[in-house]
């Protein structure tokens, strides 16, 4: 592996590493029932997406139990 010829000073490293802005979360709240979702994606409360009903989430699922032998 490459390595670096000298240590970098504290300055250096900071002055770089302060040009790294702080990324956008991307959390926005649902038209529809305003429940905190992730941008671009389906609301996992309602499911809808664009204001149309992409998901059914009134939709149950039934586990079987399962038996042992
Ligand atoms: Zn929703």
């Amino acid at each position: 592996m490459a390595e670096p010829k000298k240590k970098l000073s504290k300055t250096r490293t900071r002055s770089r590493r302060h040009q790294i802005k702080h990324i956008e979360v991307g959390i926005i709240y649902c038209p529809e029932c305003h429940a905190a979702m992730q941008r671009h994606h389906i609301c996992q409360n309602c499911g809808t997406y664009k204001g149309k009903k992409v998901v059914d989430t009134d939709e149950k699922i039934e586990v079987e139990p399962t038996e042992k032998a």
